[in-house]
């Protein structure tokens, strides 16, 4: 491991170059060959089918079924709880460098299979090209980034030292990690969790979103291709109640979950209780939803605030968890703000997460678009709609697929849910604001706290806007999603999270117990 490079982050896509283009649609075409893909539960050595199945579909062509999965269920979460924890000691014996090489070959296997995943995502999530191919990139990123992480850990933390005594501090596994993921970034927030929890010799059970088990299995497929055994990584493909499953398993030493706050809150909740004969208190490790807010200052240059705040908005039609939400902007210059984003919003292209000239793509599934709709028509009721764009060029939207217009509202009443509750699609609100002031008394109230931006060109307004927001990832003068393993590590405060910093050095801490050792090396004779 001492001769490895260091970390740096895997490059992107030139997407602007024709033959990477031409790649693409190779590749789209490629996996759409292989459609609908079968996605077995994978139990320790044990790849099974299972008695039930369900489907995911492309969310631009709900009628294409992109994968076909066994539905796991409460027996087979505990079936793979209980070969997790038979697999966690011999795992962890082997060492940190060990577990390390096994990850680096994962991630080489990833690369080796990038244009095909990217093509996977923009199938089961519609994911555009851009973002389809950041995410296979950021779990690269993370699975190179813990392991070598990991190894550093190993080698504990420096104490002081007295004559006589030697002091010494290591982190050890936890045990048995239940990874239940979400499937807006369908390989790198899975694979993120996964990394960490096995970098530090833990063995995991692994149950990804139901909407995107296609991408899980390639997750999993990679770990064990690049030596991790089969019983430290199953995958139980399925709904909610396997996650609950392995949360109330009292096998489970932590659970790393990454979702919305309703069903964090309950994980939270039921994580609490210790069941007859368990020895150890549940660790929960949460990263849930935003409400994500950009501060305009008066002095801000809207040249640059203009498109990173539609970028950060719209780009995978708002459905990150970083995404842009509500902007506050300094009243002075609240006219020219909303007058110019309506402008760039009206001119977005919705359409196919396969069309490199989207900017929007459909949300998720039916219920998304739905939900997505009631908050438009809450928007329009309580304040006004300043600007709807997506309509094609031969007018409206594209018409199979769950397509949503990117709306702009402004001006709504200070009690609209709209503002308060965590929207997840394509509906950015504009509020104004007598200055930068009242805009972060606005961010204290609110319960998420994990995004924010600011623009403006101050250093003490900077300064202040610093030192007083309560979000986990503040982004000044640009945009505010994309955070880079190594470079933002990611993750929210208050009800947005537990405080993890996912991609920065403190994270593999959460999946590891510390262990202080004091010898008294004053001996008095050896025993042979
Ligand atoms: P979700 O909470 O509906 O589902 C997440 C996972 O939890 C899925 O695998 C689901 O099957 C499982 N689940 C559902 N009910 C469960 C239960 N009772 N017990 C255990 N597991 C259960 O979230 P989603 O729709 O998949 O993802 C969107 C949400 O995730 C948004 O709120 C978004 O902000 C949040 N998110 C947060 C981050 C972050 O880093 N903070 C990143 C991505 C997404």
């Amino acid at each position: 491991m001492t001769d490895l490079p260091e970390f740096s982050n895997e490059p992107i896509l030139e997407l602007r170059r024709a033959s990477v283009r031409a790649g693409l649609a190779d590749a789209l075409a490629a996996v759409d060959e292989t459609l609908p893909l079968e996605v077995p539960a994978m139990i320790g050595g044990e790849v099974t089918p299972g008695s039930a199945s369900f489907e995911s579909s492309d969310p631009g062509e709900p009628s294409r079924v992109v994968a076909r999965a066994a539905r796991a269920t409460e027996d087979d979460a505990r079936a793979a709880v209980a070969i997790a924890s038979r697999a966690a000691p011999g795992w962890a014996a082997i060492g940190a460098e060990a577990r390390a090489q096994a990850l680096l070959g994962a991630a080489e296997w990833l690369r080796a299979r990038r244009l095909e995943l990217a093509a996977l995502e923009v199938r089961e999530c519609a994911k555009p090209w851009p973002e389809a191919d950041g995410d296979v990139c950021e779990a690269i990123d993370f699975l190179e980034y813990y392991a070598r992480a990991a190894v550093a850990l190993e080698a504990g933390r420096t104490l002081l030292q007295v004559p006589g005594e030697r002091n010494e501090l290591r982190y050890v596994p936890r045990g048995v990690v239940a990874v239940i993921s979400p499937w807006n970034f369908p390989l790198a927030i899975p694979c993120g969790m996964t990394a960490a929890a096995l970098a530090t010799g833990n063995a995991v059970v692994l149950k990804p979103a139901e909407q995107s088990p296609a991408c899980a299995l390639r997750l999993v497929q990679a770990l064990r291709a690049g030596g991790v055994p089969p019983e430290a990584i199953s995958l139980l493909p399925g709904f909610g109640e396997v996650g609950a499953a392995l949360v109330h398993d009292p096998g489970v030493h932590t659970i790393a979950f990454t979702g919305s706050l309703p069903v964090g809150l309950e994980i939270v909740r039921a994580a609490a209780e210790v069941a007859p004969g368990q020895r150890h208190l549940k660790r929960v490790v949460a990263e849930l939803g935003g409400k994500n807010c950009v501060i305009v200052a008066s002095d801000a240059d809207l040249d640059e605030a203009v498109p990173a705040i539609v970028s950060s908005a719209f780009v995978y039609a708002g459905q990150k968890c970083s995404a842009a939400a509500r902007v506050l902007v300094d009243e002075a210059i609240a006219d020219a703000l909303i007058e110019r984003v309506a402008g760039a919003v009206r001119v977005l292209v919705v359409g196919q997460a396969s069309s490199l000239g989207t900017d929007v793509p459909p949300v998720i599934e039916e219920a998304a678009a739905e939900r997505v709709n009631g908050y438009a028509e809450m928007a329009e009721r309580d304040g006004r709609i300043v600007a709807r764009g997506g309509e094609a060029a031969d007018g409206g939207l594209p018409e199979a697929g769950w397509f949503c217009p990117p709306i702009v509202a402004a001006d709504l009443a200070g009690d609209s849910p709209v503002l308060r509750e965590e929207v997840f699609g394509p509906l950015l609100t504009i509020e104004r604001v007598r200055d930068v002031d009242a805009a972060l008394e606005v961010l204290d109230g609110l319960p998420f706290a994990l995004t924010g931006g600011l623009f403006a060109r101050d250093p003490a307004v900077i300064r202040k806007v610093r030192e007083r927001t309560p979000v986990g990832n503040l982004y000044v003068n640009r945009g505010i999603t994309g955070a880079m393993v190594g470079r933002q590590p990611f993750g929210g405060n208050r009800l947005s999270g537990t405080g993890t910093k996912a991609g920065g050095p403190d994270y593999l801490l959460h999946f590891v117990e510390p262990r202080a050792v004091t010898e008294n090396t004053m001996r008095h004779g050896l025993v042979v």
